[in-house]
């Protein structure tokens, strides 16, 4: 089987590595003997519909204010795959700020966005930065800990029907306030861990794999067998262990 990926914007949006996703999910395949085909899809290209599953990183609000008009004129193919064609998307920080209706900057510039997730983003005057722990059910029944790093000034708030990714258990999250990280819909799942965060996070990076083969051939999403993931884990626990450190909130 090949999965078909989409990297939107990679030389404008990864900050802090936020590329480690990407490998993270090409080795996962390739030691299960899944081909991995990725495109990258720039400014200057239309947005294709017709990925297994679609990436975009963090980026300072210059690169957003680069990208935010380029990626909102592609709203319609992206909608149309993830809501209309049920393809998986992992959208990080900057990336997931544009995935909502819009980002006002730290200067006052307004961006437009998608309109795929039911969220919109202010920046305020201080920075939320440091390690974070959640606790996230995207199964229910199933609750696992999801750890990264976030430094964003945006305060993202969600729509009263929108999905949370997570609780925050320690760190800020969405805007600080609201207790809660992330959002996620159908699958796609938009957050402000970086860290990279799948390599800190295999079962995140599994979850977003058996839903891209889903898409891929129709069906459920597969049981993936398991990989050893030692290195991995360890470094969920120290990221794990620095969040509880950190504590909450300002
Ligand atoms: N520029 C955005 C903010 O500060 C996103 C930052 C990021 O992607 N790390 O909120």
């Amino acid at each position: 089987m090949t999965l078909r990926v989409c990297a939107l914007y990679p030389d404008l949006m990864n900050i802090y590595a936020d590329r480690g996703n990407l490998l993270m999910l090409e080795r996962r395949c390739a030691w299960r003997g899944i081909e991995w085909r990725l495109h990258e899809s720039g400014l200057g290209e239309p947005l294709r519909d017709e990925h297994d599953l679609y990436y975009i990183g963090g980026g300072q609000d210059r690169e957003q204010f680069l990208v935010a008009e380029n990626l909102a004129a592609k709203s319609e193919p992206l909608i149309e795959a993830i809501v209309g064609g049920g393809a998986a998307m992992l959208a990080v920080c900057g990336g997931y700020q544009l995935l909502g209706r819009g980002y006002r900057g730290f200067h006052g510039e307004d961006m437009p966005g998608v309109g795929l997730l039911p969220l919109e983003t202010v920046a305020g005057d201080r920075r939320m930065i440091g390690d974070v722990l959640l606790e996230c059910e995207l199964e229910p029944g199933v609750r696992r800990t999801l750890a990264g790093f976030e430094n964003h000034a945006g305060r993202t708030r969600l729509d009263a029907d929108a999905r949370p990714l997570g609780r925050v258990v320690s760190g800020f999250g969405n805007d600080g306030e609201s207790g809660y990280e992330g959002c996620t819909l159908g699958r796609a799942v938009g957050t402000y861990l970086h860290g990279p965060l799948l390599p800190r996070n295999p079962w995140l990076a599994d979850w977003l794999l058996a839903q891209a083969i889903a898409h891929r051939t129709g069906g459920e999403p597969p049981e993936l067998t398991e990989l050893p993931d030692e290195l991995e884990l360890r470094a969920h626990e120290v990221s794990a262990r620095r969040a509880h450190a950190r504590g909450g909130k300002f």
